[in-house]
């Protein structure tokens, strides 16, 4: 019922690409996107955006947490939220994160002609998403759920040493009354959100549209090995404690484990003391980042590689400590919304295919926080992003804008949850 509903889809993809292409012209220059969260070109793009949405019956406001909402009133107060980030990194690409809102502005332009939908509709730009200047990645999602202590995002700085309180102000955002926006949330009983893949997954599949599963969970460690500095030259091979070495083999390690168990595992840095040639290195330390969807196999890639490392620093005779980075676990969508996409995309497609998302998206803390969630991803070529050649062939995104239209119609079309 609700996928016939959706096939008298009235997004228009050519519209939405032409507001795409005006959004990049007013807010980039040769070297990409420049919508960086807090800045004059980021208040720019909202203010553009807001003149769209005064075309439609929509309210249209921004809550204490500096996200921009705008409202079509359903029969339900129960509230349908579609939407994604206009905020970009420095020197970014055309459709990261603004895809998602201009293909949510796109399916409200539909539903705004069809009179008063069954749910209410909200469209929602979440502010700072990118973290590109603070650092603070998903900042507007995080203190509309889960919160940070107001006076630690108050006092960071960027790199001109102003203060995110500072910065923040100047956009109308007070750092302590953000949690505020929580109340938002509370008629929500579904988030979606369109998003390009940002990797190479889909390309390499041959295969525009995905549905994903889930955010990755994170075990992020710094790990350090301690040994002996002593001369290159005068200490024998048999009596060395080298650090580096020892780094080293537990970088190979890291790799296999998430070839064996699945998942990612890089490490990102060897660093090493005192790092001339002329020495074996004392000390050194690892950055090790391993991601997995299932918690249980996220824990075993951690262990196995604590007790990998343990081993290593035996063998080698030298001392090894971790010591914790970053920790989150993974955030799984929707299983009912995952089904309800995966049946449309295998419609456009002829297959579904169902990915976990490597990056944290503001949908994983909107997940995370109990609203019903899912994502579509759409194909990436080269699997760039954040970078200017970060590119999607229209005809996906054509694609990509339909899929989200019939899963918006087809949850509308099932209504209120009690
Ligand atoms: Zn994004």
């Amino acid at each position: 019922m609700g996928l016939q509903q959706g096939l008298t889809s009235t997004a228009d993809p050519e519209r939405m690409l032409a507001d795409l292409r005006a959004l990049a012209e007013l807010t980039g220059n040769e070297r990409g996107a420049q919508r960086v969260a807090w800045t004059d070109t980021w208040a720019k793009a909202r203010e553009w955006e807001s003149g769209l949405l005064a075309e439609l019956p929509v309210s249209v406001d921004v809550d204490e947490a500096g996200n921009q909402w705008a409202t079509l009133e359903g029969e339900s107060p129960q509230t349908l939220i579609i939407g994604s980030h206009i905020d970009s990194v420095p020197d970014g690409g055309w459709l990261d994160g603004c895809l998602g809102v201009l293909s949510a502005l796109e399916v409200l332009r539909g539903l705004a002609r069809n009179g008063r939908p069954p749910l209410t509709v909200k469209l929602i730009d979440w502010a700072d998403e990118e973290g590109a200047r603070f650092g603070l990645s998903l900042l507007g999602s995080t203190m509309t759920t889960s919160g940070l202590e107001p006076d630690y995002v108050r006092a960071l700085r960027d790199v001109g040493g102003m203060t995110a309180g500072e910065a923040l102000a100047a956009h109308g955002v007070e750092v302590e009354r953000m949690a505020q926006a929580r109340s938002r949330l509370d008629q929500a009983v579904a988030y979606i959100e369109l998003h390009i893949e940002q990797g190479p997954v889909l390309e390499a599949r041959d295969l525009p549209l995905g549905v994903v599963r889930g955010c990755y969970g994170t075990e992020r460690w710094e790990v350090r090995f301690a040994g002996q500095a002593a001369h290159s030259g005068s200490t024998p091979m048999d009596q060395r404690r080298d650090s580096l070495l020892a780094a080293a083999r537990v970088a190979l390690e890291v790799r296999e484990l998430a070839r064996r168990l699945g998942g990612v595992g890089t490490t990102g840095r060897i660093s090493s003391e005192p790092g001339i040639p002329t020495a074996v290195a004392g000390v050194s330390t690892l950055l090790v980042d391993q991601r997995h969807e299932d918690p249980e196999v996220l824990g075993e890639l951690h262990e196995q590689a604590v007790q990998a490392s343990r081993r290593i620093a035996a063998e080698e005779d030298v001392e090894v400590s971790w010591s914790p980075l970053f920790r989150i676990a993974p955030i799984p969508f929707d299983p009912s919304l995952i089904e309800s996409a995966a049946a449309i995309v295998n419609d456009i497609q002829g297959t579904d295919v169902r990915l976990p998302s490597g990056p944290l998206h503001d949908a994983a803390r909107v997940a995370e926080f109990g609203v019903p969630t899912v994502m579509l991803f759409v194909r990436s070529k080269r699997g760039l992003s954040h970078t200017k050649e970060e590119d999607t062939d229209e005809a996906d995104l054509a694609l990509a804008l339909n899929a989200l239209d019939r899963l918006v119609h087809e949850r509308l079309a099932q209504g209120t949850r009690s």
